[in-house]
């Protein structure tokens, strides 16, 4: 292309590559949606926190491409967990990022980076040897794509301009999530109620030792490493209408279903908006715990289009989302399409607990020049000699990623392989 503009650069009907390229990037910045933000909290207990932060910076290529980060973490036994996870897991997932990528392959690394910040987040808490835990949703946002990673209940929802709600997360609560109550016993844990000696059982499904209701979480050293940090990710495109999120702690969804905390808000200002749902999952339930909310509203450049609307009548998340499109690379033309006609598109979801799944197979992007390896979720450098095959069952294995001996310790624990959350030297 650049010899085809040389040759013809002294050519009155030919414009300069500059100004193209200028055209190109304004034309682009045009086509971006605005991002607008709000937060509202009442304290209980002083146990949850929450991050925003716009005007990020990840793509080496185009430095003036920005991306916003939303995060509530909702502690529990103190608030050490909580407060170091603010402080810390944003820069763990983007110290797993690898470097030079392009757009899209940015966005597509996004949930194994996520996958490796967590897990490096509980670890190095744990390290400190405090004993609390936290939730933690974390919630990125490039253009029109949202990717979203959560452990405990702290939920994140969409609502789209056609009146369509959809949760983003799952709950990781031993009451209500089957498949987590199979793994954790698997793993070695203790399901079951309160029980006062004597008495009858109360309240929710707890995991024992440690009496924790959430089956996933970073911190908790003291309640097994079954209770692990691994993620789940889900990302999503927008359409070209765009959409508000709503990301709050379980104050609010304890309180509210989904529907009723996007209607309570439907038309307000994101600032407005966050204040309105925290003061209805008052009005419904008191105040019984700390209650914490963000609003986010995605909006479209063209903003002359109308606001979200209330819902005609209620629909079912299939006919809201597009279910899960494997074809990636060709999906651009579709994913046009469906934007076009305001169907949100669900790019990428993983709600495994195994590591070994959520690193994949991907060999190549941790090895560094000098021929070490890098391990994978903490980013150490490891002699080849001494990195641990992600999938090996034992001795070392040629196909990574590759753990240092640490993180392969945890992976196991995280496994029920090894019974104590805390390491023996
Ligand atoms: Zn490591």
């Amino acid at each position: 292309m650049g010899s085809r503009v040389e040759s013809h650069q002294h050519h009155p009907d030919y414009v300069s590559l500059a100004a193209l390229m200028s055209r190109e990037l304004k034309s682009e910045k045009m086509e971006n949606p605005s991002v607008r933000f709000g937060c509202a909290a009442q304290s209980r207990k002083g146990e949850d926190y929450f991050m925003m932060k716009t005007d990020c910076q990840g793509l080496d290529e185009n430095p003036s491409s920005t991306f916003s980060v939303f995060g509530i973490f909702d502690g529990h036994n103190g608030d050490a967990a909580a407060i170091y996870s603010k402080d810390h897991l944003f820069n763990h997932v983007l110290d797993a990022m690898p470097r030079g990528l392009g757009r899209h392959e940015w966005l597509q690394a996004l949930p194994r980076a996520l996958v490796a910040g967590f897990v490096k987040t509980d670890k190095q808490f744990q390290s400190k040897g405090l004993t609390s835990g936290t939730t933690a949703t974390f919630v990125i946002i490039d253009e029109w794509t949202v990717t979203v990673a959560s452990v405990g209940d702290s939920r994140c929802i969409l609502d789209t301009p056609d009146g369509a709600v959809s949760v983003l997360t799952v709950d990781h609560r031993l009451e209500e999530n089957t498949e987590e109550r199979e793994r954790v016993t698997a793993s070695g844990g203790e399901v079951g109620r309160l029980n006062v000696i004597g008495g009858p059982e109360i309240g929710p499904l707890r995991c024992w030792p440690g009496g924790l209701c959430l089956s996933r979480s970073i911190g908790d050293m003291d309640v097994g490493e079954f209770i692990v940090p691994i993620p789940h990710v889900k990302q999503v495109k927008l359409s070209n209408r765009g959409g508000r999120l709503i990301i709050a702690s379980d104050g609010i969804w304890d309180a509210l279903s989904s529907e009723a905390a996007a209607g309570s808000c439907r038309r307000l200002p994101s600032e407005l908006a966050a204040r309105q749902v925290v003061k209805e999952a008052l009005r419904t339930r008191g105040l019984k715990d700390d209650t914490t909310c963000i609003v986010v509203d995605i909006i479209p450049p063209d903003n002359s289009l109308p606001p979200p609307s209330p819902p005609r009548k209620p629909q079912s998340k299939l006919r809201s989302m597009l279910l899960r499109t494997k074809f990636r690379g060709s999906a651009t033309k579709l994913s046009k399409k469906l934007s076009a006609v305001g169907i949100v598109e669900e790019l990428f979801e993983e709600g495994s607990a195994m590591l070994a799944e959520r690193l994949g197979n991907d060999d190549t992007c941790n090895s560094n020049k000098s021929g070490l390896f890098m391990c994978a979720v903490c980013q150490v450098d490891v002699a080849a000699s001494e990195g641990i095959s992600v999938h090996a069952s034992s001795k070392p294995c040629r196909q990574g990623p590759f753990l240092c001996v640490d993180c392969r310790d945890k992976k196991d624990a995280m496994e029920g392989k090894r019974r104590s959350g805390i390491r023996v030297i």
